[in-house]
């Protein structure tokens, strides 16, 4: 189904990711029991929740728990047709979104103006490894690559990983630059992933679906990359396409070369880049 620049797949039996237009920005669906269903990081217009809201009504399904991945404004998105479920993140996760409120804010204002900011960035810390709800095993991955209190979620049963902000085919590893150890923290939190056993699929939250082997030549490549970075060398990666990743590219480099301990000073930012 298309529709507006929005388009949804089947990845696995009774999981469904939608795809927006915009950043390329995927929302993942896991069908329960009873038409419930876990909604993770739905993103990202005011239009593409509508049109969600539209399928999942279509598709006798209605949230019955909401995850959000990590705190950028882009994965703390709601609406009120998407209902009034509970929705989590890490307690670090929660505690960041609380902290950088004001900025993430205006990453959405900014970014996809027009939602209904009382929904916004709602979300309670989830206490122990997994999300507890009628549906498949959801097992909560967290670490602090990309952003702190980072949750990949991941399906057993099935085999999806739904990664957050990483494993992308279209963006390089986006390291959080406002912490004192950026590219340990993300070899770690990649470790974390990669560790996981039995990855079929595996969902970014910008770019496209891949399946095992596709994961595995992901992690690999941001491993490489990562190595090259974090020893201050420049690498050309495939993904480095728009002028924001090239952006992103050089401020990494520079604080690699700067060496650890020397917090950006633009730290934070990442909150408000297209589609991170
Ligand atoms: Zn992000």
């Amino acid at each position: 189904m298309t529709g507006g620049g929005w388009a949804i797949q089947e990845v696995a039996s009774r999981v469904w990711v939608a795809t927006a237009r915009k950043y390329t920005t995927t929302t993942t669906i896991v069908a329960g029991e009873d038409g419930g269903c876990l909604l993770v990081d739905p993103a990202v217009s005011v239009a593409d929740l509508a049109a969600l809201a539209g399928w999942l009504a279509a598709h006798a399904l209605r949230p019955m728990v909401g995850w959000s991945t990590h705190p950028h404004w882009d994965h703390l998105l709601w609406s009120a047709a998407l209902g009034d479920a509970p929705r989590y993140a890490t307690p670090r996760a929660v505690a960041v979104a609380a902290r950088e409120e004001a900025g993430l804010i205006e990453g959405v204002t900014d970014g996809a103006p027009g939602h209904d900011l009382t929904l916004f960035a709602r979300v309670t810390a989830l206490t122990g490894r997994e999300i507890g709800w009628p549906g498949p095993r959801a097992v909560v991955l967290a670490h602090d690559a990309h952003a702190p209190g980072h949750g990949a979620v991941f399906l057993p049963d099935s085999g999806v990983l739904i990664a957050g902000d990483m494993c992308s085919d279209i963006e390089i590893p986006l390291p959080d630059l406002g912490t004192a150890n950026p590219f340990r923290d993300y070899r770690e939190g990649l470790g974390l992933l990669a560790g996981a056993a039995g990855v079929e699929v595996v969902v970014p939250g910008h770019g496209h679906v891949g399946d095992g082997p596709e994961f595995r030549r992901r992690v690999a490549a941001d491993l490489a990359y990562l190595d090259a970075v974090a020893a201050g060398a420049d690498i050309a990666d495939g993904r480095l396409t728009q002028e924001w990743l090239r952006t992103e590219h050089a401020r990494a480099l520079t604080r690699a070369r700067a060496g650890a301990g020397a917090p950006d000073e633009d730290g934070g930012r990442s909150g408000t880049l297209p589609g991170a």
